[in-house]
Formats: C-alpha cells, sequence, structure tokens
C-alpha cells in the first residue's frame, strides 16, 4: 500500500487531526530518555480500543511495526522506532474508568499519569503503590510496559504485584482480557508474562489495578554519613534486623551537590552518602521501630539522623531525591543511567568497583539509589556530542552491568532492557533462556510487528 493510502486509512480510524506525519512530529517521535534515536513512520493518537485494534489490525495487513508509547521517560530505548512503523501515543486515553474501593482496585487507561491517579487515590484513603521517581510524567501504560519500580516497591512490591488484570490488542486486531478483579485467576498468568514486555508482546487498552489503604502514619528520617559503606552497611543491618521500612534510598556526594544547587532540599553538602528511610504503617509501634533504625544506624557510625518534623519537611526531603535525576543534568550536558541490582549485602563492593570504572574510564559517576532493593542507578555524566566519550561512556555502562551480573545480581532492577541493554542479555541468559523467550514472543507476534529490535538478540 502506498504510504499516502495508509496515512488516509488511519485518519478514518482515528480522526484526521490525530494522525501526526510532518517531519518535525516524526523527529519529535524518534526519541525518549535515553539516547537512542529512530524515527516512525506516523504517530497516531487513538481514543479508545476500538480505534487502537483497528491501527493495529491495518498494520498487521501492511507489516508495519507497532510502537506503544506513554511519555516516552523510559530509560533504555524502549519507545525508539528502530525499524520505522507506528507510534500509538496514548495521551487522550487517559480515563479513570472505575474506583471500586470495596474491590480495592481501580481501572484505568493506559495513558492516565501515574502521580493524577495517586492524588486522587489518597483523596479516598488508598493508594495505588507503585512510585517511580518519574510518577509526575510517566504513564500507567509505561509503569505497566516497564514493570517500573520507586522508593516505596521494596516494602510494597513493583508493578507487577500491583496489576490484577489487563485489556489486550493482539496481533491481527483481535482484543482479549487477561486475570481479572479476583486475587486468584486460573488459567497461564498472561498478566505476568505482559507486564515488564516494554510493549512488545501486544498492545495494553485498559488495566485492572490493585489498590491499598493509605498508612495511618509515616516518619521519615535522613540519615547522614561520612562513608559510603558505612551507608551501605546501614542497609543490610536494617533488613538483616527484620525491619521492612516503606523506602532505603541512598544519595552519594556528587549528587547531593547537584540537588542541594538544584532543590534546595536542606541536604548536607560534605556528607559521603545519605540514606532516606521511610517508616509507614500503624502509628502504634512506630516510635520503637524508628528507635531500633536509629541504634542501628549509630553502629554503623551515622554523623547525624534528622527526622522530618512536618509534612513540609518530608516533602523537601522527597523533591531532592525525586529531582535528583533533572539536578544531575546541570552538571554536564548528558547522562546514561545504568539500572543494575545486586544482593544488598554487595552493596559496599560493588559501588567500590563502580568508582573504579569511573575512574578507569575518566568519567564523573554519581550514584542516586533504591538501596534497600539493591538497586543500583549510577549516573555517568558526559557530553553526548563528544563521540569519543560517548564510546567510552557505553563500555563504562556495560561494564557495570557486568560487575552488577558478576555479583549474584542482575540487568535491570525497573528500566528495562530496551535497545539499550540487549547485548547485555548474555550476562544473564544463557542462549536456551533467550531461545525460549524467543517462542514466547512469536505466539503473541508471529510476524515481528510488536516494538522490534527491543529486549530479545537477534537469533
Ligand atoms: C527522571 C526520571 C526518573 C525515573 N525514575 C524511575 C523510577 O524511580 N523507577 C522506574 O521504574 N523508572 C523510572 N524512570 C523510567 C521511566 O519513567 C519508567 O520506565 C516509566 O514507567 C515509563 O513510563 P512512560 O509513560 O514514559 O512510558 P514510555 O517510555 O512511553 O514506554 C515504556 C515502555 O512501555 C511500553 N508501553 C507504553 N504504553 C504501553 C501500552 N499501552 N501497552 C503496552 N506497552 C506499552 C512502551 O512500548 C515502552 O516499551 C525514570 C525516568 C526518568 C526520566
Amino acid at each position: 500500500m502506498e504510504k499516502q493510502t495508509f496515512i488516509d486509512r488511519l485518519k478514518a480510524i482515528v480522526g484526521p487531526e490525530y494522525v501526526l506525519h510532518s517531519e518535525m512530529d516524526l523527529t519529535l517521535y524518534g526519541y525518549d530518555a535515553s539516547l537512542e534515536k529512530g524515527k516512525p513512520d506516523v504517530v497516531v493518537l487513538p481514543d479508545s480500543t476500538e480505534e487502537v485494534a483497528g491501527v493495529v489490525a491495518l498494520a498487521y495487513k501492511e507489516k508495519a511495526p507497532v510502537i506503544a508509547r506513554g511519555s516516552g521517560t523510559n530509560l533504555s530505548g524502549g519507545t525508539i522506532p528502530v525499524k520505522g512503523g507506528v507510534v500509538i501515543h496514548f495521551s487522550r486515553m487517559n480515563r479513570i474508568l472505575e474506583i471500586d474501593i470495596p474491590n480495592r482496585t481501580v481501572t484505568v487507561e493506559p495513558g492516565v499519569i501515574t502521580l493524577d491517579l495517586q492524588t486522587l487515590l489518597l483523596k479516598q484513603g488508598m493508594v495505588y503503590a507503585p512510585d517511580p521517581a518519574s510518577q509526575k510524567v510517566s504513564t500507567l501504560g509505561g509503569n505497566f510496559g516497564e514493570n517500573s519500580g520507586g522508593p516505596h516497591c521494596l516494602k510494597y512490591g513493583v508493578t507487577t504485584n500491583h496489576i490484577l488484570g489487563a485489556e489486550l490488542v493482539l496481533y491481527d486486531g483481535n482484543v482479549i482480557q487477561t486475570g481479572g478483579k479476583s486475587q486468584d485467576n486460573p488459567g497461564y498468568d498472561l498478566t505476568g508474562i505482559l507486564v515488564g514486555s516494554e510493549g512488545t508482546l501486544g498492545i495494553v487498552t485498559k488495566m485492572i489495578l490493585k489498590l491499598i489503604p493509605a498508612p495511618e502514619a509515616v516518619k521519615t528520617m535522613l540519615a547522614i554519613y561520612d562513608s559510603i559503606e558505612d551507608a551501605s552497611n546501614t542497609v543490610s543491618a536494617i533488613i538483616a534486623e527484620g525491619i521492612v521500612p516503606a523506602t532505603l534510598e541512598m544519595m552519594d556526594n556528587l549528587v547531593l551537590k547537584a540537588v542541594e544547587d538544584s532543590v534546595h532540599a536542606g541536604y548536607p553538602l560534605d556528607a559521603a552518602a545519605v540514606l532516606i528511610i521511610e517508616l509507614d504503617g500503624m502509628l502504634d509501634g512506630m516510635e520503637r521501630q524508628a528507635g531500633k533504625i536509629m541504634d542501628i544506624c549509630k553502629r554503623h557510625k551515622v554523623r547525624e539522623v534528622r527526622l522530618a518534623k512536618s509534612e513540609a519537611e518530608r516533602a523537601e526531603l522527597w523533591a531532592g531525591r525525586k529531582g535528583a535525576f533533572g539536578a544531575v543534568a546541570r552538571l554536564r550536558p548528558s547522562y546514561l543511567v545504568c539500572d543494575g541490582t545486586v544482593p544488598r549485602t554487595k552493596l559496599p563492593e560493588v559501588l567500590d568497583k563502580v568508582i573504579a570504572v569511573g575512574k578507569k574510564y575518566d568519567l564523573p559517576i554519581g550514584n542516586v539509589f533504591h538501596a534497600g532493593d539493591g538497586n543500583l542507578h549510577p549516573l555517568i555524566l558526559f557530553d553526548e556530542r563528544n563521540k569519543e566519550e560517548l564510546a567510552k561512556v557505553h563500555k563504562a555502562g556495560a561494564e557495570i552491568l557486568k560487575i552488577c551480573a558478576d555479583a549474584g545480581g542482575t540487568i535491570s532492577g525497573e528500566h528495562g532492557i530496551g535497545t539499550e541493554k540487549i547485548k547485555e542479555m548474555s550476562f544473564v541468559f544463557s542462549e536456551s533462556d533467550i531461545d525460549f523467550m524467543r517462542q514466547i514472543k512469536k505466539a503473541f507476534d508471529p510476524q515481528d510487528m510488536w516494538n522490534p529490535g527491543k529486549v530479545l538478540p537477534p537469533a
């Protein structure tokens, strides 16, 4: 089919104003928050499942790739149209369809912004727990696609632990339902396979999410350290004592300085590292738990523990943490966020090795991460225009992921594989493992139309 005819047919499905194909539009949809770039052939903004299904059926007939896109904040190249094709952008499908408090579920379309839902739910005393630091902009569809985590996922689990069901558009435009409102569903756990599949198995047009009641009380502390090792050892010690705080986040000196310059959260500029430790739950017993944590911090040579005395002070501490990626962008024109996970007892050893990688390649590396989950985010700072530096950054990033894999960890805690970490899949999976995943992909996607060039290395 001629390109113009294809575009005209898309216009007939979603309406002419919701099909974008000017050079400028295609360039804008050619990148995300990773370092990769591509270009789609056309972008559509559907308003309903029926419209998505119509677009997909047409793309299938024409053998055109289809790439689902939320807000494009993923950090692994997950929305880059590497082989052209149709980008389906979900900004119009952003309705909260049903809040069912008695059954503790909410049904949403994929384009809902994560924080919008969370703010609305909190007013009704409920929480949707996964809270990526990008929640102000990220969509629930994107969170689903990446199996996103966030500071509160230490206690509550990542996205997959909070998705009960989905509506899925298949490769030929047929629509199926997976899971449902009940906690247990017979048959194969298709929802489980879909969460984190990065748009490579189909497109989700509705999701049923699990709600939990908002905690009665919250206590937030900032523990300040003169050594990264002491901060890391505190993390393992807290969990080893049987305490699971809602969050255990770490920032090192480079990040603290950048955040202070940008967000003014009141962090100490001379500390080697800080931990943000948050407890939540019943008021009863919280003081005692906080006291236990203070004792553990003291045993690991904490310099000072500050307690947020008001909601405003708590919000300030979190504004700093959640603004950290943006803040480091002021230091150098570009940064690469690595996303490896290690058993938390390995944190001190692995962080030492990360620092050594920075020295080896002469690149500044800052660390801001979900320490409680052992989920590291070394931020390698550089200038993308300097091709030599860019090549060094890719090598350094791969080396850091190898260090994580060798320490018994893995190559992504929450940011996915996308295009960026395809080569590194072999650090943690055998050829047979990957081949079996290819068979699953083929069952969902016989002609490789769903987000091609992502997650799996070519056979
Ligand atoms: C400053 C910053 C901080 C961040 N902090 C965190 C963090 O704390 N935790 C974390 O996990 N991530 C974090 N991220 C990464 C990113 O925000 C998350 O991966 C987020 O879930 C992506 O949402 P999005 O709407 O931007 O999705 P997109 O980037 O648009 O898409 C992500 C993936 O999901 C697929 N997808 C999108 N919609 C659908 C759909 N309807 N059906 C099927 N597949 C779909 C896409 O094809 C793609 O593969 C951060 C990113 C930035 C820039």
